[in-house]
């Protein structure tokens, strides 16, 4: 059975890197074999697959069957990815724990692994070098510390991407692009285009790809973030906080939101990271409020229209129906750690 990993897609056609074997080519270009497109599937970059009939000299295939997935990821569409490797950078752009604090919120969200890329360092001295790391320690999560353009500090991070699926993630202007050219030679990315910082405005329709690298392990480019907006349930905001854990059990109250409650234990341990999650906290509970009242007043309106027997009602403000498109997509972001790109049509044919 000839089994492999999609590493990219282009309109209706696949990539699909072959695990290895005695196959006369390493890659095949593939098609969804109609069977497998009429259960409504969708093929991710990241999905291991079966294929079929292969040409192997025209180089093509047909994709039958999609192996179960460990984890998928909505936007970017990526399937199998164990974590995510947060890249932010010293300076241009500076450091900015907040910005950095949300990325690993929205990561924690998706549920997968958390990494943190500090890149630039040639830019700051040793001690400040230090002070970013063992911060992002605290935090609880592993930290590197590179350059992409000294190549400094790369060996633990090709370590830390052999034999996963990473998802590179973070602000624009720090370095991503940069550093995926220096780790797979060969590889010609733009670099530099900090105009489009933040995308506003601009939607990104650029396809995710996973990258070989020479030293093992899969990495996705993703296209820029453009916002940085959680909408989770108030009561799960502490969990976002890896370092909140030991001291959350302790609180008086089991549903102590560790904001005025008596005896919290959490704000008692007065961890860095608890002003940030008040704001987490605060802007949970708006999102919270405008999506369950979206959802009512939804819900009532299509009381209405059946008891109605669908004649024309009055259409609910438009404020109701934005908020609604909006929250969903926010939702979306939150849960891939990822902001939101272009819908791209994926049809396979
Ligand atoms: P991306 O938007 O995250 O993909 O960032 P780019 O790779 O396009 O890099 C943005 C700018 O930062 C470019 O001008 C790079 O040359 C520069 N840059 C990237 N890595 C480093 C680094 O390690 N040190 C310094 N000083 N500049 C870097
Ligand atoms: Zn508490």
């Amino acid at each position: 059975m000839l089994i492999g990993t999609v590493t990219a897609l282009l309109a209706n056609y696949y990539w699909v890197t072959l695990d290895p074997g005695n196959w006369p080519c390493e890659k095949l270009l593939c098609k969804v074999r109609s069977r497998l497109r009429k259960t409504g599937q969708q093929v991710f970059v990241g999905d291991r697959v079966e294929v079929q009939e292969p040409d192997w000299e025209g180089g093509r295939g047909a994709i039958a069957r999609i192996l179960p997935r460990t984890s998928s990821l909505d936007r970017p569409a990526v399937a199998n990815a164990d974590q995510v490797l947060l890249v932010v950078s010293t300076q241009q752009p500076a450091f900015e724990p907040v910005v950095l604090s949300r990325f690993l919120n929205l990561v924690e969200y998706s549920g997968l692994k958390a990494l943190v890329c500090i890149n630039k360092v040639d830019l700051v001295d040793a001690k400040q070098e230090q002070e970013i790391l063992a911060r992002v320690n605290y935090w609880g999560y592993q930290g590197f510390a590179v350059s992409a353009l000294e190549q400094r500090g790369f060996d633990a991070l090709e370590a830390a991407f052999q034999g996963s699926i990473t998802v590179l993630a973070g602000p624009s202007g720090v370095g991503k692009s940069s550093l995926l050219n220096r780790l797979c030679p060969g590889l010609t990315l733009r670099t530099g285009e900090v105009s489009d910082y933040m995308g506003k405005g601009k939607h990104t329709t650029r396809h995710v790809e996973l990258f070989t690298l020479p030293k093992g392990g899969y990495v996705a480019d993703t296209p820029g973030f453009s916002q940085l907006e959680l909408s989770c349930d108030p009561q799960q905001v502490a969990h976002l906080f890896p370092e909140f854990r030991p001291y959350v059990a302790d609180c008086r109250f089991r549903d102590c939101l560790h904001r005025d409650e008596p005896d919290c234990a959490l704000r008692q341990a007065n961890l860095e990271r608890h002003e940030y999650y008040l704001d987490a906290l605060k802007e949970a509970e708006q999102k919270w409020q405008i999506q369950s009242a979206t959802a009512d007043a939804e819900s009532l309106e299509k009381v209405l229209s059946q008891a109605s027997g669908n004649k024309a009602i009055p259409k609910l403000k438009s404020i109701h129906r934005a908020q609604s498109k909006r929250t969903e997509r926010q939702k979306l972001a939150a849960h891939t750690g990822q902001i939101w790109v272009e819908e791209d049509a994926d049809e396979e044919d």
